[in-house]
């Protein structure tokens, strides 16, 4: 299988609850109790107030196609295989944005505003990276 070739995700002490979410295919992010605000990447401190009081939660996995660009030429060559393919900025319903790939048979067909829904892609040692499908229906 193609995709378990890929490099698997690097945790670091903040992001590791984060990958061990994803292993049970949950999108998980933070969310600080001392401002309310939720963020992504995972930090420490609170980007927007620098609490530590921060806490995860389950993202219901729905965003919005914020930008994307379609790579035609992978800058790892791991990922030559697989060219063209889209990487786009979403917009989760909860707010943050983050920068994941758009997978499925119609991902080069993206367009900025697509509703989209996260959907996770093996790598090797079982590790699971979230990645988007486009919401067609
Ligand atoms: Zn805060």
């Amino acid at each position: 299988m193609e995709q378990a070739k890929l490099p698997s995700p690097i945790a670091n002490a903040d992001s590791k609850p984060y990958w061990e979410a994803a292993r049970e295919r949950r999108l998980a992010i933070r969310k600080c109790n001392a401002c309310g605000q939720l963020h992504f990447m995972p930090r420490h401190l609170c980007p927007h107030c620098w609490s530590d009081q921060l806490e995860w939660i389950d993202a219901s996995g729905a965003g919005s196609v914020h930008s994307f660009t379609i790579i035609r030429r992978a800058s790892d060559p791991a990922f030559a295989p697989l060219v063209p393919y889209a990487v786009a900025l979403i917009d989760l319903e909860e707010g943050p944005r983050m920068m994941a790939n758009v997978v499925g048979a119609d991902a080069l067909e993206v367009k900025i505003g697509d509703r989209v829904r996260v959907t996770f892609e093996e790598r090797s040692g079982g590790a699971m990276v979230p990645q988007f499908t486009r919401v067609t229906e």
